[in-house]
């Protein structure tokens, strides 16, 4: 279910799987309406909507696609930098390997620790880049799809 408020995300059946509604509230039968409190914004997230819920709705699913464009674009540059700073870190590990030691990796000189830090740095850079970047592919995914359910009158929750 989306929040119409702010566009949050939640997944209901994954919070009924961990405590059913009908059993944590005194009184509900299945036939209750339930409705869940955003955690984003506080406001109400219930099934069914009227015209002003949708243009609500349609507002924040275009902030949400902003918001996944920009995952995405910080994603992608922090990946760029990692990728740079690996093929760094792969030339101060051939420094590493002294001609004048029949090149054998030799680890006590300044090349090899350059070379571990830059590994470690862009590995970090890399995961935080990727990691942004499929959060942006699928939250732009998603709210693509909600906003073509909304322009085909066919969103329901
Ligand atoms: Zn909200």
């Amino acid at each position: 279910m989306f929040c119409y408020h702010c566009g949050y995300h939640i997944d209901e059946h994954r919070i009924e799987r961990r405590s059913p509604s009908i059993e944590s509230i005194e009184g509900a039968t299945s036939e209750s309406r339930i409705e869940y409190i955003c955690p984003r914004c506080g406001e109400s997230i219930h099934a069914g909507s009227d015209e002003k819920d949708i243009k609500a709705l349609s507002r924040a699913a275009h902030a949400e696609v902003q918001r996944a464009n920009n995952h995405f674009a910080s994603g992608m540059g922090l990946a760029s930098v990692g990728v740079i700073l690996l093929v760094l870190g792969l030339i101060f590990y051939l420094l590493a390997n002294r001609p004048s030691k029949g090149f054998i990796l030799d680890t006590s000189c300044a090349e090899f620790y350059v070379f571990i830090v830059l590994t470690v740095i862009s590995s970090v850079l890399l995961i935080a880049g990727i990691a942004l970047v499929s959060v942006g592919i699928y939250k732009r995914h998603l709210y693509h799809g909600v906003l073509k359910d909304i322009n085909n009158h066919t969103f329901v929750q």
